[in-house]
């Protein structure tokens, strides 16, 4: 094991960690950050992103990310590749392994893990992952072009992805368990509208089928009810969009997440109840898991590692 001692760790490459970067770089902490297993994160596998503020035109997610991480790095940011495979936050300074073989020891920890996409659990997921099951339409819409797919969800990410996939599929099924859309009243009408999209309410999936990978999926309307249809479409490909789970799991020993696992901050700050751990994005916030307030809680998490600092006389 290698040993390393930053002032500032930020783990994780979504907005608010590179946010979080921009700021604690701008404010001499010298921040060292770890990537994280998706460079970008979530964002670089949405469409555009449409709904920032200063992009009257859209931007990809891609390129938001791409953006955003140069201009950390122009500051100074010490951006690495690698994975948070442990935590020590018993005391500071704050012992992380990244890939099982380094540690940083870091004054302050900002943790900005983001959330990984949810699954059903059906056994056929994992039959036929990487063989028609994705959890990423942005990743692998391309291999459905002309093709028959189906969307699982009811948010806007399931909404999102289903247009997404409409542009290239010639067909789209939504498979959604509830009678109505969660998602937000604009993505619901374009959904809605769109001529290639299905959606099939109070509809479950049960299973998948196929000889060499998913040909069809076996679904359930009204499960459970006396007038209950079990019934099979022929698909090509099957999409996940059912939400995230957040990836706290190393930090749980020591700092409060609720019962989904997202971690539990004092207020509207970033402060967990360890001195010097920030967290930040979507790894804390149940509630609105945008890019924007992403960002912004990176942006106070910096600025209460920089106060942290000071105040222990650090900087
Ligand atoms: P949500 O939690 O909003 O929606 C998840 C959907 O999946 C719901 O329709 C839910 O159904 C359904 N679902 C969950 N579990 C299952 C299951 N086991 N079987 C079948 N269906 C299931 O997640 P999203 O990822 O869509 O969105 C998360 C947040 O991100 C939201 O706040 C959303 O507004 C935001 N977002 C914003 C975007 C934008 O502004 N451009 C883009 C994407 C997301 P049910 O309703 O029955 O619970």
């Amino acid at each position: 094991m290698t040993t390393e001692r930053v002032k500032c760790l930020i783990i994780g490459s979504g907005p608010a960690g590179y946010t979080a970067a921009i700021y604690a770089s701008r404010a001499n902490l010298s921040p060292v950050m770890y990537e994280g297993l998706q460079p970008g994160g979530q964002l670089t596998t949405t469409t555009d992103v449409e709904n920032f503020p200063g992009y009257p035109q859209g931007v990809s997610g891609t390129q938001m990310m791409e953006d955003m991480r140069a201009q950390a790095a122009r500051f100074g940011a010490d951006i690495r590749f690698g994975i948070a495979t442990h935590a020590d936050l018993k005391a500071a300074p704050y012992k992380i392994t990244i890939d099982g073989s380094t540690v940083i020891e870091a004054e302050t920890v900002i943790i900005a893990t983001g959330a990984t996409a949810k699954y059903l659990g059906l056994q056929d997921e994992q039959k036929y992952a990487g063989m028609g099951v994705s959890a990423c339409a942005t990743c692998d819409g391309f291999f459905y072009r002309k093709k028959v797919v189906a969307v699982v969800g009811g948010g806007d990410t399931a909404c999102e992805e289903a247009i997404y996939l409409a542009g290239l599929a010639s067909k789209v099924y939504l498979i959604v368990r509830k009678p109505y859309l969660r998602a937000s009243k604009i993505m619901q009408e374009r959904v809605m509208q769109h001529e290639k999209i299905e959606v099939l309410f109070e509809t479950n999936t049960v299973g998948l089928f196929g000889e060499n990978g998913v040909e069809g999926v076996n679904l359930v309307k009204r499960w459970e009810q006396p007038d209950e249809e079990r019934y099979s479409l022929a698909i090509d490909g099957f999409f996940l969009a059912i939400g995230h789970h957040p990836n706290s799991d190393i930090f749980k020993e020591y700092i409060d997440t609720d019962e989904a696992g997202y971690i539990v901050t004092e207020g509207s700050s970033p402060c967990t109840k360890v001195p010097g751990v920030f967290a930040a994005g979507d790894v804390a916030d149940p509630h609105y898991k945008q890019a924007i307030t992403a960002a912004a809680s990176g942006c106070k998490a910096a600025i209460e590692a920089e106060r942290y600092l000071a105040e222990k006389g650090l900087m």
